[in-house]
């Protein structure tokens, strides 16, 4: 039997399906709304049915296809991590305060040639210009967040 004769079930009877039927017509239901495929502690893997954290591209390899072959062949958006929710939601925050850390460590004096003038001194100027860098930095950091998905690498 070829994985495309399974009949798809309507969404709304997926956890019937789910409980009352062997793995191939649960794989039936997620490959006809593969979003269905991921929840907040599980990512099922729409060739084996197997449920995961995160779809490793190890556990791909051992079907034949890279990750982005297998969110085109299940219909995924480019941009989607293979991972359960939670999973996806941690390491969008650790990107996050990576990149925080990262400017953090940077020495304002070193970047601002009007602070070396003033030899370091703080002052109320000081404090603007790092609110206002912030705020450029923040923004930034929004914009990057809407456009770009980084995914992690590795198994
Ligand atoms: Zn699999």
């Amino acid at each position: 039997m070829r994985a495309d004769d399974f009949i798809a079930v309507p969404a709304s009877d997926t956890g019937a399906a789910a409980r009352s039927s062997g793995p191939l017509s649960v794989l039936a239901t997620l490959r006809a709304d593969p979003r269905q495929a991921v929840t907040e502690d599980s990512i099922r893997c729409l060739v084996c049915a197997g449920a995961f954290r995160q779809l490793t591209n190890t556990h791909l390899r051992a079907h034949g296809v890279s990750a982005a072959q297998y969110k085109i062949r299940f219909g995924y958006n480019r941009g989607r991590p293979l991972m359960c929710r939670s999973l996806a939601r941690m390491y969008a925050d650790r990107a996050r305060s990576a990149g925080l850390a990262a400017r953090i460590r940077q020495r304002p004096i070193l970047f601002e040639p009007e602070l070396r003038r003033r030899g370091g001194a703080r002052s109320i100027s000081l404090e603007e210009l790092l609110t206002r860098r912030e705020m450029r930095q923040r923004e930034a950091m929004q914009r990057t967040e809407s456009s770009r998905w980084v995914a992690p690498t590795g198994a």
